[in-house]
């Protein structure tokens, strides 16, 4: 098994469960199996595929999935092929035949497709074993029914010898049985691993306003100059806009969004993969169909409507395994607007709840990464070191005045005002409507002054998450002050409140890391080994470009980002220690050994 992973794909060991799910594949036993996603479930049948007697069918729902996994496997020399309403009669008749002659270790197939082919060309195939990708499609509890998947018990009817295993990234238990029941599997093995993806960095920005959203936006990308990422937005219009501000900015940037007709959607995604685009903002429908593993940044212009939804959409950076950054921006203006969507909804419980976990996540004053993980029910017991919160600790101080400023604002209103127009009111801003209901004649009105707006806008998403008010969304918003926030009014309780840190206010004297001289070609490289040397790395990475552009198929594809670090990092100098290198099998060393150690031996040598 080792040699196999080693020999095809490059690998030196398993991550964890991958083993035991091989096992139980070629033990000819059925297996269910949720990791997150780029857990590295794609492994787990392609391995036992390779080894054992015929051809694996894997049902996949979507058809650019399909395209990127069959590119891979390529791209390692493993024969596989995919079978769906993409190819013409040409392409059909060749596939057919050389899957009747056993050449196809791998064959990808819709469901569609398989219900009609069980009877026809999987007949006469022999079969090694049938995956069922996206398994979690065939329950309609999830949140990606796709009702041809609820015939796949078709599959243990013609095959009941046949092992099945099928796998998801996002499972409950509900979900789960659904599975085994729905694909009628016999006794299986249910392999669940760990949901902590720790290359992950958490990082949450309260009451930003769009303008500082912009700033910190651009500075984050400007940082990150050939690393690219997605941006998920609350709505269609919101990712034109962003794209916008980014293109004026020389960022090469394009939307995604279920407005678009579907060639531009593809185009988009295509650019995305293939580097021609280095951010893409989209609404939540994109990402599902691919596979990128160098994505290596999301940002969530929005707070999401759950922890579910915001995990998978962050799952999206880093599936390399290299270090990746997440930031969420979550404001005053996204909880009324989400509160709004849940309540219009059909499952108003359900779905405030989810809001809520999710509000508890962004203002949480502990690791995140221990509410992400608890959510999903697995307990950690350490901090990760890795979120905000453990590199930087929220800091408290008596807001008292502060929040009974605004509280007092409130009540002398009769709490008939909006956030708006209460920091209107302590800021001391002449706004028509503000005069015309006399508002500037109130004891509070410039009470707040001293405090900047984008700061009261902080302070008010505290004080709401603090419970001293609450936000009537069936009366324009309107804010009415609680039993809690009463008591601080009236003096009878302190109110702590976290002190504002913004990012922009700190000196920027953190010791930098030094820079190595820019790329002279020729130059020797300086560092020593064992260390990354940037240089090489940006090298290597455009001859990477180069040849992913020859052959049509996305950079990642060629080598992962995580491998490519490594041959900056060991600088190989022969054939054989590029081959020894993580991520780089036979094939790989054999197609591009020779381009990429004539690269670094020209870098590093005099
Ligand atoms: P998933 O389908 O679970 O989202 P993938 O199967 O696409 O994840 O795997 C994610 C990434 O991890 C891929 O780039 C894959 O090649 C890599 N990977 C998988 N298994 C291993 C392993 N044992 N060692 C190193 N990298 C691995
Ligand atoms: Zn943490």
């Amino acid at each position: 098994m080792l040699q196999t992973l080693k020999n095809c794909f490059g690998y030196d060991s398993f991550r964890p469960l991958q083993r035991e799910i091989i096992e139980n594949i070629l033990d000819k036993k059925d297996s269910v199996v949720l990791m997150p996603t780029g857990g590295g479930k794609s492994i787990c049948y392609q391995l036992p595929a390779l080894m054992m007697q015929g051809t694996a069918i894997v049902v996949s729902p979507l058809i650019s999935l399909m395209k990127d996994q069959v590119e891979s496997l390529q791209a390692n020399g493993i024969s596989a092929r995919a079978l769906n309403s993409n190819n013409d009669d040409t392409e059909n008749v060749m596939l057919r035949r050389e899957c009747l002659q056993g050449k196809i270790k791998i064959l990808y197939i819709s469901p569609e497709r398989l219900l009609i082919e069980l009877n026809f060309l999987l007949k006469e195939l022999q079969i090694s074993l049938f995956a069922i990708d996206e398994a979690h499609c065939i329950s309609q509890w999830g949140h990606d029914f796709r009702p041809e998947y609820t015939q796949l018990k078709a599959i243990r009817e013609q095959f009941p010898q046949t092992p099945i295993v099928a796998l998801t990234a996002t499972a409950d238990k509900i979900t789960r049985q659904d599975i085994i029941k729905q694909l009628d599997l016999k006794n299986p093995k249910t392999f669940i691993s760990s949901f902590d993806r720790p290359n992950l960095s958490l990082d949450v920005r309260r009451g930003y306003q769009q303008k500082e959203k912009t700033r910190t936006i651009l500075e984050f990308i400007f940082k990150r100059p050939n690393e690219c990422g997605i941006i998920y937005c609350m709505s269609r219009d919101k990712t034109e806009k962003v794209a916008d501000m980014l293109i004026r900015h020389g960022v090469k940037a394009t939307v995604y969004h279920a407005g678009l007709s579907s060639s531009a959607r593809d185009k988009a995604q295509e650019d995305f993969i293939n580097d021609r685009v280095q951010v893409v903002c989209a609404t939540i429908a994109f990402g599902m169909g691919i596979d990128k593993s160098n994505v290596r940044w999301v940002i969530h212009y929005n707070m999401p409507k759950s922890i579910e939804s915001f995990y998978q959409e962050i799952g999206r950076a880093g599936r390399d395994g290299v270090k990746s950054d997440t930031l969420l921006f979550y404001s005053l203006g996204d909880l009324v607007m989400l509160s709004k969507f849940a309540l219009d909804s059909g499952q108003q419980t359900v779905n405030l709840e989810k809001l809520n976990r999710m509000q508890q996540y962004a203002e949480s004053d502990i690791c995140r990464r221990r509410i992400l993980l608890n959510y999903f029910g697995e307990t950690m017991d350490h901090d990760c070191g890795n979120c905000d919160v453990c590199k930087n600790p929220p800091e408290r101080f008596d807001g008292t005045i502060i929040v009974q400023k605004a509280l007092s604002a409130i009540m002398r209103t009769n709490q008939q005002i909006g956030t708006r127009m209460l920091i209107a009111i302590l800021r001391g801003n002449y706004m028509e409507e503000l005069t015309e209901k006399g508002y500037d004649q109130l004891k509070t009105f410039g009470a707040g002054r001293d405090v900047p707006q984008r700061d009261w806008q902080d302070y008010l998403l505290q004080m709401l998450n603090m419970g001293y008010f609450e936000i009537a969304y069936n009366e324009s918003n309107h804010l009415k002050i609680t039993t809690a926030g009463a008591k601080v009014l009236y003096g009878q309780e302190k109110a702590m409140l976290v002190v504002i840190k913004r990012e922009d206010e700190k000196p920027q004297s953190k010791s930098k890391k030094k820079k190595e001289s820019p790329a002279l070609f020729q130059t020797p490289i300086s560092i020593p080994i064992g260390e990354e040397s940037e240089t090489l790395f940006e090298e290597l990475r455009m001859l990477r470009k180069r040849l992913a552009d020859q052959q049509a198929i996305p950079a990642y594809i060629v080598l992962s980002d995580k491998t490519l670090h490594q041959l900056a990092i060991q600088r190989p100098t022969t054939l054989e220690e590029f081959g020894t290198i993580n991520g780089i099998g036979e094939y790989k060393k054999e197609k591009y050994g020779k381009d990429f150690v004539e690269l670094i031996n020209q870098m590093t040598s005099k």
